[in-house]
C-alpha cells in the first residue's frame, strides 16, 4: 500500500508517519526518485530544482564535479529564477551543455491565475495529468506572504475545512512545494517579492515530512531564498512524533491548529485528535520551542458560531495556554459550498480576543483576504483525483 495513501482514517496516520520519516534519503531522491523525471519516454533527466543544498552537492560529486557547483546552481535557479542552463554564464561551455543535456528546471505549470479586489493573487498549479493545487499571495503594508501546499488535497478530514472535502491524492515532491515559490516570484517580478512564507494551503505538512523539510531548507537557504526562520512558518494540525522530529531537523516558525479548548470538542473538528490529544500536542510545542532561540508557537484558533466560541471556551483557551509560550491568531471561518458551520459575529469575536488577552495572552485576529476569489483559510481546493475513497473514510469515522 502507498504509505502517503495511509491516512484514510485517523488510525492509519502514523502509517503515513512512517512512510514519511523512513522515506528515501535525498541522494537517493536525487538518483532515482522524485526528482528525476521521464520526457514521454525519452531522455530521464533530473530536476535540479527540488535538490536542496545537500542534494545537489551530492549530485555535482555523482557526475565528478566539485560540490561547491551547487552554490552556483543555487542562485540560478532560486536568486535569478532562471530555468535556462545557457544563461548560467559562470559556468563552463561543457558544463552548461552536459547540465542541458541531462537535466532540467522544471516548476509545476500554471493552470489559472485569479487576482481579487484586495491585491491578493491565486494560481492554480497543475501537477501532473490530473492534479491541480493552489497557491495564494497576500501583500501587505510592508511583506508579501506567499500561502503554499504541501499535499495535493488532504486526509486530515477537518469538519470546517473544504480542502478535506476535496479527499487526498498524494504528497508534493520537492520540486513541486519549492516550485510554488519559484513560480510566484517569477511572475511577481522585481517589484515585489515574497517575504514570508506560510505551510497554510492544501494539506498537512507533517505528513509529507522528508520533502517539506527539503523544501523549507531551500527557503532559508543563504544562496537560495534566504528567508530567516522567522518567516516561513509551517501549520499543523498536530501530529506529534513528527514535530517532536522537525524540532530535530528543523528551526521553521510553528504554528499549530487548535481550534477548541478541550478534547471533545477537538475530536469534532480535527479528527487526529483522537490520536494526539491537546494535552500530548501542546507538551510537543513546548519541546519544540523549548530550544534555544526558538519563539512562541502560533495557535491558531478559527470561530465558528456557536461551536468553539463562547466567554467559556475564550477563558478554557486562555487556561490551557497558561504555561505554553504562544500567541493566539483568531481566525474568521471562511464558508464554502456546502459547509454546515458560520462565522461568528465581529462582536463575539472581539470579545472572545479580548478574554484571551485577559489572560495574558497576545491575541490577534487574521484579517480575512481573498475572499472574492475563494482564496481564504480553508478555501483552497484546486483539483484533486481523490484516491482516499472519502466515502468510505466519513463512514468509518462518523
Ligand atoms: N493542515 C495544516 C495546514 C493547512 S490549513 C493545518 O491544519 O494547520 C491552514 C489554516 O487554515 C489552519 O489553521 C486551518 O485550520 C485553517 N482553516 C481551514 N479551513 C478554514 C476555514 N474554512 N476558515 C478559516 N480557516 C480555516
Amino acid at each position: 500500500m502507498d504509505s502517503a495513501l495511509a491516512p484514510a482514517n485517523v488510525d492509519s496516520v502514523p502509517l503515513a508517519l512512517n512512510g514519511a520519516t523512513h522515506a528515501p534519503s535525498q541522494t537517493d531522491s536525487v538518483l532515482k526518485n522524485e526528482s528525476v523525471s521521464e520526457n514521454r519516454g525519452e531522455a530521464v533527466k533530473t530536476n535540479l530544482l527540488g535538490l536542496n543544498r545537500k542534494a545537489m552537492e551530492e549530485y555535482f560529486r555523482s557526475i565528478g564535479e566539485k560540490p561547491f557547483r551547487a552554490s552556483q546552481l543555487l542562485q540560478w535557479i532560486h536568486q535569478r529564477g532562471t530555468d535556462d542552463f545557457a544563461a548560467m554564464t559562470n559556468l563552463s561551455k561543457s558544463m552548461r551543455g552536459y547540465l542541458t543535456e541531462h537535466c532540467e528546471i522544471r516548476p509545476p505549470e500554471i493552470a489559472h491565475v485569479q487576482y481579487a479586489s484586495d491585491g491578493v493573487i491565486k494560481w492554480v498549479l497543475q501537477v501532473d495529468a490530473t492534479n491541480r493545487i493552489e497557491t495564494v499571495f497576500i501583500p501587505e503594508e510592508g511583506r508579501g506572504t506567499l500561502c503554499i501546499s504541501s499535499q495535493v488535497g488532504c486526509a486530515l478530514n477537518c469538519s470546517f475545512c473544504s480542502t478535506a472535502q476535496q479527499g487526498f491524492n498524494r504528497n508534493l515532491s520537492v520540486a513541486e512545494i519549492i516550485g510554488q515559490l519559484w513560480v510566484a516570484q517569477r511572475e511577481l517580478g522585481r517589484e515585489r517579492r515574497v517575504t514570508n512564507v506560510v505551510l497554510m494551503g492544501m494539506g498537512e505538512p507533517l505528513l509529507n515530512f522528508n520533502n517539506v523539510v527539503d523544501a523549507t531548507d531551500l527557503m532559508m537557504d543563504d544562496f537560495s531564498y534566504c528567508l530567516s526562520k522567522r518567516r516561513v512558518t509551517l501549520s499543523t494540525s498536530g501530529v506529534v512524533p513528527a514535530l517532536d522530529r522537525l524540532g530535530e531537523v528543523s528551526d521553521v516558525s510553528l504554528a499549530v491548529s487548535l481550534h477548541a479548548p478541550d478534547d471533545g470538542l477537538r475530536n469534532e473538528l480535527v479528527p487526529i485528535n483522537r490520536k494526539y490529544p491537546i494535552k500530548e500536542l501542546l507538551d510537543a510545542c513546548k519541546r519544540y520551542i523549548g530550544t534555544e532561540g526558538r519563539r512562541k508557537v502560533t495557535i491558531e484558533y478559527v470561530l465558528l458560531e456557536g461551536i468553539n466560541d463562547s466567554p467559556a471556551q475564550a477563558r478554557a483557551l486562555g487556561k490551557l495556554l497558561a504555561n505554553v509560550p504562544s500567541k493566539v491568531n483568531l481566525i474568521p471561518f471562511n464558508p464554502f459550498p456546502n459547509s454546515r458551520y458560520r462565522c461568528s459575529s465581529p462582536e463575539t469575536i472581539a470579545h472572545f480576543s479580548e478574554i484571551v488577552q485577559k489572560a495574558g495572552i497576545i491575541t490577534t485576529t487574521r484579517k480575512t483576504r481573498g475572499v472574492d476569489i475563494d482564496a481564504a483559510c480553508g478555501q483552497l481546493v484546486g483539483k484533486v483525483n481523490d484516491r482516499s475513497k472519502r466515502h468510505f473514510r466519513l463512514q468509518a469515522i462518523e
